[in-house]
């Protein structure tokens, strides 16, 4: 659990700041998606990856 709760982690990691592939000017951060720790973007508010 501990190791993918890691992998997780590195994937959000590596997804946040990017820019948002489903609008122009959006970046993507951190946050939460339906209870889980995922990488939104600010502008749209639309879950680029998730942790489960
Ligand atoms: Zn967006």
């Amino acid at each position: 659990m501990a190791q993918s709760d890691t992998a997780g982690q590195q994937l959000l990691s590596r997804l946040e700041g990017r820019k948002c592939e489903f609008c122009s000017d959006g970046t993507l951060v951190r946050g939460i998606f339906k209870g889980n720790a995922a990488v939104i973007c600010e502008e749209c508010d639309t879950p680029a990856a998730q942790s489960w």
